[in-house]
């Protein structure tokens, strides 16, 4: 493998091409994953400049046999975007591809390069006056690649769709080291199979994307958040009804977040003031986005709460009154993964249920498990109005947070993901597959999709040398 190396470096460049040979040279931030639950050891990063590096560097390695491993901001969290620890493979990194290409105003698009920084694109549609509405809480380091090819969800799905639904092209590189030139920005094209489909959510295991065109929009003229008690998830399914109803396409945000979620908020950032979290069940934040005026966002929230509190969905509320609360209170809701690691490890779940039925599959799913494993600790939160839950389990009180990973993580899966099963759900709702639920799609996910996923990787990538192990098991 190490013969590899030098085409590599006349490739890419010599500085662009890292390895353990270096005792100065330190590749844990490429080889360690987010949530420091995988620690790999790459043969090398190699980090191209440009789309035909990227080719080259793929071509060399296919020659060689290698296996590559395609990295954005590495914030992903199933362990897809990190080496395995056989020391063979090439961490192919795409952050130096890092241009905004072009901004096309009339046909509200942005052609950028897959390794420009999510919030990189934000800020540059919002300078040429549009909206780019991916938002997430890695947005300050994930890469729009990365988004695209864990088709990242976020905040503002219940509107603009995830990362697929605003993707139009792809420019990719194949498992052979071709170029697709896919960058259309064309919204209606039926010449065939989608291949950008195909791409997007593939993670890094059927080709590298490189560049892609994405959808803008207007930027709203208005936005305005509010905060609801609600006495129960049923309660919250009927407020996002009525959102629906009542905002249209202003709703651009609902989110749930359980009483333990937020008290564990109000314990570990006391400076972070929770509202109205004690005295009820679960909260909502609802966020309405308005293209005419803030006088006409803040008279439809207000008659959509005075028909929630006629009705009994919603016990108590706030508007926020400035921008500065209204970050305040999303702050809150993306405080819940610190608060809760700072409570200790814990089992992290990202599923997905038909929003209607996510009441009943809650109450029986915690039932089961407070009925299993006494004392765990649930912390129930998530993007409902894309009936995206992250179904978290926290160990007892009190109890040894690690001994509980070691002894109940495989057991306390099974439970989820049957019960997840039964209620017609996914297993992965945002975060993908990558070789934490690898094993888990077999018994999950639909025995002729499975043998139609296999068949396209095997047609696409005959060597098995994309991210293997990824999204399908060994
Ligand atoms: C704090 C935090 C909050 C998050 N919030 C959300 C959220 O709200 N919603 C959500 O959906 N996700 C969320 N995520 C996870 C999310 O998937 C990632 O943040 C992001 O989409 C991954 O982008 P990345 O550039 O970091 O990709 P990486 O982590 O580098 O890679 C992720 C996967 O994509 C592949 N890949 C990366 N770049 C390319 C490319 N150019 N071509 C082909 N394959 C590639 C990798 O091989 C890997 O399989 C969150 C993560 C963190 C840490």
């Amino acid at each position: 493998m190490n013969a590899l190396l030098d085409p590599l470096r006349a490739i890419v460049g010599a500085p662009h091409v890292l390895t353990h040979d270096d005792p100065a040279t330190d590749l844990s931030a490429w080889e360690n994953d987010w949530r420091q639950r995988a620690r790999g050891r790459a043969l090398a990063v190699v980090r191209p400049g440009s789309t035909a590096e990227v080719a080259a560097v793929v071509k060399a390695c296919a020659a060689a046999g290698a296996s590559i491993v395609p990295q954005g901001g590495n914030t992903g969290l199933v362990v897809g975007s990190v080496p395995d620890d056989s020391g063979t493979q090439v961490v192919l990194s795409l952050t130096r591809l890092n241009r905004v290409r072009a901004i096309d105003g009339a046909n509200l698009t942005m052609t950028v390069d897959a390794g420009c920084v999510l919030q990189t694109l934000q800020e540059a549609a919002e300078q040429a006056g549009f909206l780019f509405p991916l938002s997430l809480a890695a947005e300050g380091s994930c890469t729009i690649g990365g988004n695209l090819a864990t088709n990242a969800g976020g905040t503002q799905v219940v509107r603009y769709g995830n990362a697929r639904d605003l993707c139009l092209g792809l420019e990719v590189v194949t498992a052979q080291g071709e170029v697709w030139h896919g960058l259309t920005g064309l919204r209606k094209d039926n010449t065939g199979y989608d291949l950008r489909d195909l791409f997007v959510g593939s993670e890094g295991t059927l080709g590298v994307i490189t560049a892609a065109t994405m959808k803008l929009y207007p930027l709203p003229a208005a936005q305005l958040t509010a905060w609801a008690a609600v006495p129960s998830l049923e309660s919250a399914v009927t407020l996002l009804g009525l959102a629906h109803q009542h905002l249209g396409a202003g709703l651009t945000g609902f989110e749930v977040m359980g009483q333990f979620a937020l008290s564990l908020v109000a314990k570990h950032f006391p400076q972070q003031r929770v509202p109205l979290w004690e005295d009820t069940p679960y909260c909502v934040l609802l966020e309405n986005s308005d293209s005419e005026s803030e006088a006409h966002a803040r008279a439809q929230f207000e008659r959509l709460l005075e028909t929630a509190f006629e009705n009994g969905v919603v016990s108590d509320a706030v508007v926020a009154e400035s921008l500065q609360q209204a970050h305040a209170l999303w702050h809150i809701r993306e405080s819940i993964p610190l608060a809760q690691a700072e409570e200790g490890l814990n089992i992290k779940h990202d599923i997905s249920i038909p929003v209607s039925r996510i009441p009943a599959f809650c109450a029986e799913t915690d039932a089961l498990l407070e009925h299993e494993i006494p004392g765990a600790r649930l912390v129930n939160f998530g993007h409902l109005g894309d009936g995206n839950l992250h179904y978290n389990v926290q160990a007892p009180a009190g109890g040894d947070p690690k001994a509980f990973l070691r002894e109940q993580e495989a057991r306390v899966n099974t439970l989820v993901f049957d019960a997840v099963a039964r209620f017609d759900g996914s297993i992965s709702a945002e975060h993908g597959v990558g070789s934490l639920k690898a094993d888990k799609l077999p018994h999950y996910k639909d025995p002729v999709a499975l043998a139609l996923m296999r068949s396209i990787k095997q047609a696409m990538d005959p060597q098995n040398l994309l991210n293997p192990g990824r999204v399908l098991p060994r």
